[in-house]
Protein backbone atom coordinates (compact mmCIF):
# COMPACT_ATOMS: atom_id res chain seq x y z
CA UNK A 1 0.00 0.00 0.00
CA UNK A 2 1.14 3.54 -0.69
CA UNK A 3 -0.24 7.06 -0.27
CA UNK A 4 0.58 10.49 -1.23
CA UNK A 5 -0.07 13.63 -0.07
CA UNK A 6 -0.11 16.62 -2.34
CA UNK A 7 -2.80 16.72 -5.46
CA UNK A 8 -0.39 16.63 -8.40
CA UNK A 9 1.91 13.73 -9.79
CA UNK A 10 3.80 15.62 -11.65
CA UNK A 11 6.71 17.68 -10.60
CA UNK A 12 6.54 21.21 -11.90
CA UNK A 13 8.81 23.67 -10.63
CA UNK A 14 6.15 25.69 -8.11
CA UNK A 15 5.65 22.43 -6.27
CA UNK A 16 7.55 21.61 -3.47
CA UNK A 17 10.08 18.97 -3.65
CA UNK A 18 8.83 14.96 -3.17
CA UNK A 19 10.18 12.68 -1.25
CA UNK A 20 9.23 9.14 -1.05
CA UNK A 21 9.70 7.36 1.50
CA UNK A 22 10.07 3.39 1.48
CA UNK A 23 10.46 2.09 4.59
CA UNK A 24 8.59 -1.41 6.19
CA UNK A 25 7.77 0.17 9.41
CA UNK A 26 5.32 1.98 10.39
CA UNK A 27 5.66 4.05 13.00
CA UNK A 28 8.96 5.19 11.36
CA UNK A 29 7.25 5.90 8.42
CA UNK A 30 5.02 8.03 9.96
CA UNK A 31 8.08 9.89 11.69
CA UNK A 32 9.84 10.47 8.54
CA UNK A 33 6.37 11.79 7.18
CA UNK A 34 6.01 14.15 9.86
CA UNK A 35 9.67 15.02 10.05
CA UNK A 36 9.36 16.00 6.13
CA UNK A 37 6.69 17.37 5.41
CA UNK A 38 7.64 20.25 8.38
CA UNK A 39 10.15 20.81 6.10
CA UNK A 40 7.72 22.04 3.75
CA UNK A 41 8.32 18.45 1.51
CA UNK A 42 5.59 16.12 -0.34
CA UNK A 43 5.60 13.33 0.96
CA UNK A 44 4.48 9.70 -0.83
CA UNK A 45 5.03 6.06 1.14
CA UNK A 46 5.45 2.76 0.45
CA UNK A 47 5.92 -0.23 2.50
CA UNK A 48 8.43 -2.45 0.91
CA UNK A 49 11.53 -2.28 -1.74
CA UNK A 50 8.59 -3.35 -4.77
CA UNK A 51 6.03 -1.10 -3.90
CA UNK A 52 8.77 1.94 -3.78
CA UNK A 53 10.30 0.91 -6.77
CA UNK A 54 6.60 1.38 -8.74
CA UNK A 55 5.96 4.25 -6.75
CA UNK A 56 9.28 5.44 -7.94
CA UNK A 57 8.50 5.32 -11.81
CA UNK A 58 5.17 6.78 -11.22
CA UNK A 59 5.80 9.71 -9.30
CA UNK A 60 9.30 10.65 -10.51
CA UNK A 61 10.11 11.96 -6.53
CA UNK A 62 12.95 14.76 -5.87
CA UNK A 63 14.89 12.17 -3.41
CA UNK A 64 14.27 8.91 -1.77
CA UNK A 65 14.72 8.19 1.84
CA UNK A 66 15.27 3.81 1.84
CA UNK A 67 14.93 1.81 4.30
CA UNK A 68 17.42 -1.18 4.00
CA UNK A 69 15.77 -4.58 5.53
CA UNK A 70 12.39 -4.47 4.34
CA UNK A 71 10.22 -7.26 3.38
CA UNK A 72 9.64 -8.74 -0.31
CA UNK A 73 12.13 -6.30 -1.53
CA UNK A 74 15.34 -4.88 0.51
CA UNK A 75 16.89 -1.58 -0.25
CA UNK A 76 19.71 -2.93 -1.41
CA UNK A 77 18.19 -4.31 -4.46
CA UNK A 78 15.45 -1.87 -4.88
CA UNK A 79 18.13 0.99 -5.00
CA UNK A 80 19.94 -0.86 -7.40
CA UNK A 81 17.60 -1.26 -9.88
CA UNK A 82 16.15 2.57 -9.23
CA UNK A 83 19.47 3.53 -10.70
CA UNK A 84 18.92 0.98 -13.93
CA UNK A 85 15.50 3.14 -14.68
CA UNK A 86 15.93 5.87 -17.17
CA UNK A 87 16.31 9.15 -14.68
CA UNK A 88 17.93 6.81 -11.79
CA UNK A 89 21.35 8.34 -11.44
CA UNK A 90 19.94 12.15 -11.20
CA UNK A 91 17.27 11.17 -8.11
CA UNK A 92 19.48 11.36 -4.78
CA UNK A 93 18.75 7.49 -2.61
CA UNK A 94 19.41 8.32 1.22
CA UNK A 95 19.67 5.02 2.53
CA UNK A 96 18.21 4.95 6.19
CA UNK A 97 18.97 2.22 8.17
CA UNK A 98 20.17 0.54 11.88
CA UNK A 99 23.10 -1.59 9.49
CA UNK A 100 26.11 0.62 10.03
CA UNK A 101 28.61 -2.71 9.83
CA UNK A 102 31.14 -1.38 6.95
CA UNK A 103 30.18 -3.84 4.20
CA UNK A 104 26.42 -2.77 4.15
CA UNK A 105 27.96 0.78 4.22
CA UNK A 106 30.17 0.06 0.82
CA UNK A 107 27.35 -1.95 -0.27
CA UNK A 108 24.61 0.80 -0.21
CA UNK A 109 26.94 3.13 -1.68
CA UNK A 110 28.05 0.50 -4.41
CA UNK A 111 24.09 -0.14 -5.31
CA UNK A 112 23.72 4.31 -5.97
CA UNK A 113 22.92 5.22 -2.67
CA UNK A 114 23.74 9.10 -2.41
CA UNK A 115 24.15 9.32 0.52
CA UNK A 116 23.73 6.95 4.47
CA UNK A 117 22.26 7.51 7.35
CA UNK A 118 21.49 5.20 10.89
CA UNK A 119 19.23 4.36 13.13
CA UNK A 120 17.95 5.71 15.44
CA UNK A 121 17.81 8.93 13.00
CA UNK A 122 19.68 12.03 14.32
CA UNK A 123 16.71 14.50 12.81
CA UNK A 124 18.73 17.56 12.37
CA UNK A 125 21.38 15.04 10.47
CA UNK A 126 18.46 13.84 8.59
CA UNK A 127 16.81 17.45 7.67
CA UNK A 128 20.17 19.13 6.29
CA UNK A 129 21.35 16.44 4.49
CA UNK A 130 17.63 15.96 2.32
CA UNK A 131 18.15 20.00 2.15
CA UNK A 132 21.79 19.11 0.39
CA UNK A 133 21.20 16.30 -1.80
CA UNK A 134 17.84 17.82 -3.36
CA UNK A 135 19.68 21.04 -4.05
CA UNK A 136 22.46 19.01 -5.41
CA UNK A 137 19.66 17.40 -7.77
CA UNK A 138 18.46 20.39 -8.47
CA UNK A 139 21.85 22.18 -9.87
CA UNK A 140 22.56 19.02 -11.53
CA UNK A 141 19.46 19.14 -13.72
CA UNK A 142 20.19 22.83 -14.29
CA UNK A 143 23.68 22.34 -15.68
CA UNK A 144 22.36 19.07 -17.69
CA UNK A 145 19.81 21.85 -19.20
CA UNK A 146 21.83 24.77 -19.95
CA UNK A 147 24.61 22.04 -21.31
CA UNK A 148 21.92 20.78 -23.58
CA UNK A 149 20.93 24.21 -25.31
CA UNK A 150 24.67 25.04 -25.48
CA UNK A 151 24.93 22.42 -27.39
CA UNK A 152 21.68 22.71 -29.26
CA UNK A 153 23.06 26.70 -30.38
CA UNK A 154 26.23 25.13 -30.79
CA UNK A 155 24.63 23.38 -34.01
CA UNK A 156 21.79 25.92 -35.15
CA UNK A 157 22.20 28.69 -37.70
CA UNK A 158 20.93 31.98 -35.83
CA UNK A 159 19.68 33.72 -38.69
CA UNK A 160 18.14 30.56 -40.34
CA UNK A 161 17.18 28.03 -37.63
CA UNK A 162 18.95 25.48 -39.96
CA UNK A 163 21.78 23.11 -38.59
CA UNK A 164 24.99 25.24 -39.05
CA UNK A 165 27.91 24.33 -41.02
CA UNK A 166 29.84 22.84 -38.13
CA UNK A 167 26.72 20.07 -37.70
CA UNK A 168 26.54 20.26 -41.35
CA UNK A 169 30.68 18.63 -41.19
CA UNK A 170 29.78 16.66 -38.42
CA UNK A 171 26.68 14.78 -40.04
CA UNK A 172 28.31 14.80 -43.52
CA UNK A 173 31.52 13.13 -42.06
CA UNK A 174 29.67 10.59 -39.64
CA UNK A 175 26.88 9.61 -42.78
CA UNK A 176 29.73 9.09 -44.87
CA UNK A 177 31.44 6.52 -42.84
CA UNK A 178 28.18 4.51 -42.12
CA UNK A 179 26.98 4.47 -45.66
CA UNK A 180 30.67 3.41 -46.47
CA UNK A 181 29.91 0.32 -44.42
CA UNK A 182 26.72 -0.60 -45.76
CA UNK A 183 28.00 0.39 -49.45
CA UNK A 184 24.82 2.81 -49.70
CA UNK A 185 24.57 5.94 -52.25
CA UNK A 186 24.69 9.42 -50.17
CA UNK A 187 23.94 12.40 -52.02
CA UNK A 188 24.94 15.95 -51.69
CA UNK A 189 22.87 19.11 -52.79
CA UNK A 190 24.70 22.69 -53.12
CA UNK A 191 22.14 25.24 -53.38
CA UNK A 192 23.04 28.93 -53.73
CA UNK A 193 21.25 32.06 -53.96
CA UNK A 194 21.27 33.53 -57.89
CA UNK A 195 22.36 37.35 -57.96
CA UNK A 196 21.74 37.80 -53.99
CA UNK A 197 24.82 40.27 -53.57
CA UNK A 198 22.20 42.43 -55.93
CA UNK A 199 19.33 41.69 -54.04
CA UNK A 200 21.10 43.30 -51.53
CA UNK A 201 22.32 46.16 -52.91
CA UNK A 202 18.56 47.04 -53.99
CA UNK A 203 16.40 46.08 -50.85
CA UNK A 204 19.75 46.37 -48.04
CA UNK A 205 20.68 43.63 -45.58
CA UNK A 206 18.20 43.33 -43.05
CA UNK A 207 15.68 42.38 -46.25
CA UNK A 208 18.55 39.98 -47.40
CA UNK A 209 18.38 38.59 -44.52
CA UNK A 210 14.69 37.95 -44.88
CA UNK A 211 14.97 36.71 -47.75
CA UNK A 212 17.85 34.05 -46.85
CA UNK A 213 14.95 33.25 -43.79
CA UNK A 214 12.10 32.50 -46.57
CA UNK A 215 14.25 30.32 -49.25
CA UNK A 216 15.77 27.90 -45.94
CA UNK A 217 11.86 27.87 -45.31
CA UNK A 218 11.55 26.48 -48.74
CA UNK A 219 14.08 24.69 -49.02
CA UNK A 220 13.21 22.57 -45.58
CA UNK A 221 9.40 22.08 -46.56
CA UNK A 222 10.68 19.73 -49.61
CA UNK A 223 13.55 17.76 -47.63
CA UNK A 224 11.54 15.57 -45.48
CA UNK A 225 13.27 11.97 -44.63
CA UNK A 226 14.27 11.68 -40.70
CA UNK A 227 17.95 10.98 -41.75
CA UNK A 228 17.96 14.06 -44.41
CA UNK A 229 19.70 17.67 -43.00
CA UNK A 230 19.07 20.73 -44.98
CA UNK A 231 21.91 23.20 -43.36
CA UNK A 232 23.30 26.78 -44.00
CA UNK A 233 26.40 26.27 -45.72
CA UNK A 234 27.94 29.65 -45.84
CA UNK A 235 26.63 33.18 -46.53
CA UNK A 236 23.66 32.55 -49.13
CA UNK A 237 24.50 29.01 -49.67
CA UNK A 238 22.93 25.67 -48.58
CA UNK A 239 23.54 22.54 -48.32
CA UNK A 240 21.37 19.34 -48.48
CA UNK A 241 22.61 15.47 -47.16
CA UNK A 242 20.45 12.91 -48.18
CA UNK A 243 21.87 9.38 -47.15
CA UNK A 244 20.63 6.51 -48.59
CA UNK A 245 19.37 8.33 -52.09
CA UNK A 246 20.70 8.10 -55.59
CA UNK A 247 21.29 10.53 -58.22
CA UNK A 248 17.94 10.14 -59.54
CA UNK A 249 15.98 11.17 -55.91
CA UNK A 250 18.60 13.68 -55.35
CA UNK A 251 17.91 15.53 -59.04
CA UNK A 252 14.06 15.00 -58.03
CA UNK A 253 14.56 16.54 -54.44
CA UNK A 254 16.57 19.68 -56.24
CA UNK A 255 14.24 20.57 -58.75
CA UNK A 256 11.80 20.58 -56.09
CA UNK A 257 13.80 22.99 -54.07
CA UNK A 258 14.20 25.14 -57.40
CA UNK A 259 10.59 25.02 -58.12
CA UNK A 260 9.62 25.70 -54.48
CA UNK A 261 12.07 28.76 -54.20
CA UNK A 262 10.96 30.62 -57.29
CA UNK A 263 7.39 30.08 -55.72
CA UNK A 264 8.22 32.46 -53.29
CA UNK A 265 7.80 35.09 -55.66
CA UNK A 266 10.32 37.24 -54.02
CA UNK A 267 10.84 40.03 -56.84
CA UNK A 268 15.09 40.37 -57.55
CA UNK A 269 17.38 42.90 -56.97
CA UNK A 270 18.32 45.06 -59.71
CA UNK A 271 20.31 43.66 -62.03
CA UNK A 272 24.14 45.00 -62.00
CA UNK A 273 26.67 45.37 -65.15
CA UNK A 274 23.88 43.76 -67.63
CA UNK A 275 24.10 40.44 -65.51
CA UNK A 276 20.31 39.99 -65.53
CA UNK A 277 18.90 35.96 -65.03
CA UNK A 278 15.91 36.91 -67.46
CA UNK A 279 13.58 35.78 -64.75
CA UNK A 280 11.86 38.18 -62.15
CA UNK A 281 12.32 36.14 -59.09
CA UNK A 282 14.33 35.06 -56.74
CA UNK A 283 16.06 31.64 -57.49
CA UNK A 284 18.67 29.41 -56.88
CA UNK A 285 21.12 27.31 -58.62
CA UNK A 286 21.59 23.84 -57.41
CA UNK A 287 24.88 21.62 -57.68
CA UNK A 288 23.94 17.33 -57.06
CA UNK A 289 26.73 14.84 -56.66
CA UNK A 290 26.31 11.16 -55.30
CA UNK A 291 28.10 8.59 -54.27
CA UNK A 292 28.71 5.38 -52.65
CA UNK A 293 31.77 6.43 -50.22
CA UNK A 294 34.91 4.46 -50.67
CA UNK A 295 36.17 2.96 -46.67
CA UNK A 296 39.85 4.83 -46.96
CA UNK A 297 38.06 8.46 -48.51
CA UNK A 298 37.09 11.65 -46.78
CA UNK A 299 33.30 13.22 -47.62
CA UNK A 300 35.91 16.13 -49.43
CA UNK A 301 35.34 14.43 -52.83
CA UNK A 302 31.38 14.68 -52.90
CA UNK A 303 31.44 18.01 -51.49
CA UNK A 304 33.83 19.37 -54.55
CA UNK A 305 31.93 17.28 -56.99
CA UNK A 306 28.55 18.98 -55.96
CA UNK A 307 30.73 22.23 -55.26
CA UNK A 308 31.87 21.59 -59.62
CA UNK A 309 28.10 20.74 -60.66
CA UNK A 310 26.90 23.98 -58.48
CA UNK A 311 29.51 25.86 -60.74
CA UNK A 312 27.78 24.38 -64.48
CA UNK A 313 24.84 25.69 -62.89
CA UNK A 314 25.75 29.05 -62.57
CA UNK A 315 27.61 28.73 -65.73
CA UNK A 316 24.59 27.38 -67.55
CA UNK A 317 22.30 30.56 -66.30
CA UNK A 318 21.32 29.72 -63.33
CA UNK A 319 18.11 28.91 -61.97
CA UNK A 320 18.61 25.00 -62.39
CA UNK A 321 19.92 22.01 -60.64
CA UNK A 322 23.21 19.87 -62.14
CA UNK A 323 24.17 17.01 -61.87
CA UNK A 324 28.14 15.98 -61.69
CA UNK A 325 27.91 12.86 -63.46
P1 LIG B 1 25.62 34.26 -58.00
O1 LIG B 1 24.35 34.16 -58.76
O2 LIG B 1 26.81 34.04 -58.87
O3 LIG B 1 25.63 33.37 -56.82
O4 LIG B 1 25.71 35.75 -57.50
P2 LIG B 1 25.65 36.28 -56.02
O5 LIG B 1 25.47 37.75 -56.08
O6 LIG B 1 24.64 35.54 -55.25
O7 LIG B 1 27.04 35.81 -55.49
P3 LIG B 1 28.13 36.52 -54.65
O8 LIG B 1 28.96 35.42 -54.04
O9 LIG B 1 28.83 37.55 -55.47
O10 LIG B 1 27.36 37.25 -53.48
C1 LIG B 1 26.82 36.61 -52.41
C2 LIG B 1 26.23 37.67 -51.56
O11 LIG B 1 25.42 37.14 -50.53
C3 LIG B 1 27.26 38.49 -50.84
C4 LIG B 1 26.52 39.03 -49.68
O12 LIG B 1 26.07 40.34 -49.97
C5 LIG B 1 25.31 38.13 -49.57
N1 LIG B 1 25.22 37.49 -48.25
C6 LIG B 1 25.97 36.50 -47.78
N2 LIG B 1 25.58 36.17 -46.51
C7 LIG B 1 24.56 36.98 -46.21
C8 LIG B 1 23.73 37.16 -45.06
O13 LIG B 1 23.86 36.47 -44.04
N3 LIG B 1 22.77 38.10 -45.10
C9 LIG B 1 22.61 38.86 -46.21
N4 LIG B 1 21.64 39.77 -46.19
N5 LIG B 1 23.37 38.73 -47.29
C10 LIG B 1 24.33 37.83 -47.31
MG1 LIG C 1 13.11 -2.23 7.83
MG1 LIG D 1 27.62 32.08 -53.07
MG1 LIG E 1 24.83 33.46 -54.95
Amino acid sequence: MSTLIGTKTTPSVSEPPLVLVIEDDRTTRMLLRRAMEKEGYRVAEAADGKLGLADYTRLQPDIVLLDAMMPVMDGFTCCEQMQMLGDGERTPVLMITSLDDPQSVDRAFEVGAADYVTKPIHWTVLRQRVRRLIKQAHLYRQMEAANQELQRLASVDGLTGLANRRRFDEILEREWFRLAREREPLSLILCDVDFFKSYNDTYGHIAGDECLQRVAGAISVVVRRAADLVARYGGEEFAVVLPHTDSAGAVHVAEQIRINVAALGIAQGQPRGGAATGNPLVTVSLGVATAIPLPNSTPAVLIASADKALYHAKACGRNRAVLMQ
